[in-house]
């Protein structure tokens, strides 16, 4: 399984060293055959070596170039990053990102061989919809995306359990993870208020192959909870 954490606008360079010191103190105690996915905010980004991977939540598909405020490949390089967050919801919804240009960032990060954690997931209006819309909303978020990318893990992340504590019944993540398998050959992760307390009961659904936990993972004594859980399912 892989159990991810997105650290968002949270954690300085300073904790998010702390917390890498901790979480490799961890992995280094209790043998785990799962992988551990780390998104720090970009300024907390640090060249890291150990079992837990690191990633980057967002950049520009550029080399470099004039793309103010963002960073390219070579920011990118200079840490050893070659793991990336794209289309995740609050990119989506908050800061306007299209499902042209997340497919763009897709395609450039696919072609430099980076391995993708690809965010696709429904608002509460179409949710409400039904199954059908939830499907068709969903599979319109891979328009333009390579399904087959052998370095592609996806995260279905419903935009209305994102921060909310709200999660979707067990049936209905196992629902909609077996259509959205129909269709994508990848490993698929669950996120959207996924906490210690519901971990085993989430990590235990069919299809279901880990977590991406936001809010949930930003105390490393409670991630830490999480990748012991996994073990032992
Ligand atoms: C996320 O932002 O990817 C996420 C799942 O957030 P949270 O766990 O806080 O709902």
């Amino acid at each position: 399984m892989i159990i991810a954490a997105n650290f968002k606008t949270n954690l300085t360079r300073l904790e998010t060293g702390e917390y890498l010191a901790e979480l490799e103190e961890f992995l280094s105690q209790n043998e785990t055959n799962h992988s551990v996915l780390i998104f720090p905010a970009t300024s907390s980004l640090i060249p890291h070596k150990g079992k837990a991977k690191v990633g980057a939540q967002n950049a520009y598909p550029t080399q470099s170039g004039a793309f103010t405020g963002e960073i390219g490949l070579v920011h990118l390089e200079e840490f050893e990053i070659e793991t990336i967050l794209i289309g995740h919801s609050e990119r989506r919804h908050i800061l306007g990102e299209s499902q042209i240009t997340v497919a763009k960032k897709f395609d450039f990060f696919k072609e430099k061989r980076f391995d993708i954690v690809y965010c696709v997931g429904e608002p509460l209006k179409v949710k409400e919809q039904g199954i059908e819309a939830t499907w068709e909303y969903i599979d319109a978020q891979l328009e333009g995306i390579d399904t087959q990318y052998e370095k592609l893990v996806v995260a279905y992340e419903p935009v209305w359990a994102i921060g909310t504590g709200l999660t979707p019944t067990t049936e209905e993540i196992a629902a909609i993870h077996a259509k959205i398998k129909e269709k994508v050959n990848a490993p698929l992760l669950y996120g959207g208020s996924v906490k210690v307390a519901n971990a085993h009961e989430i990590l235990s659904i069919d299809n279901v192959d880990g977590v991406l936990v936001g809010s949930g993972a930003l105390k490393v004594e409670d991630f830490t909870q999480m990748i012991a859980i996994a073990n032992r399912i």
